[in-house]
């Protein structure tokens, strides 16, 4: 499964909401909002695809690393 950024972790319900992919984004283009499910979920208000929040993310073990 290819992944462009943690927005397609939150479309998949695989996300806990741990914020760690905010910590991580170098551009500061992720922030925590209320999701469907009424927990805070990571928003990506812009982005480059440079990779960084989908490797912070604790999912990332989920997914075949050579796709990303
Ligand atoms: S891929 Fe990079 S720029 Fe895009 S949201 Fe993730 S960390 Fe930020
Ligand atoms: S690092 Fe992963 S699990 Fe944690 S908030 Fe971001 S998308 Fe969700």
């Amino acid at each position: 499964m290819f992944v462009k950024n943690v927005a397609e972790i939150v479309d998949n319900l695989l996300c806990t909401g741990c914020s760690r992919c905010v910590l991580f984004c170098p551009n500061g283009y992720i922030t925590m909002r209320k999701g469907d499910l009424g927990f805070p979920v990571p928003h990506v208000a812009k982005c480059n695809d440079c990779g960084a929040c989908i490797r912070a993310c604790p999912f990332i073990d989920l997914y075949d690393e050579e796709e990303i």
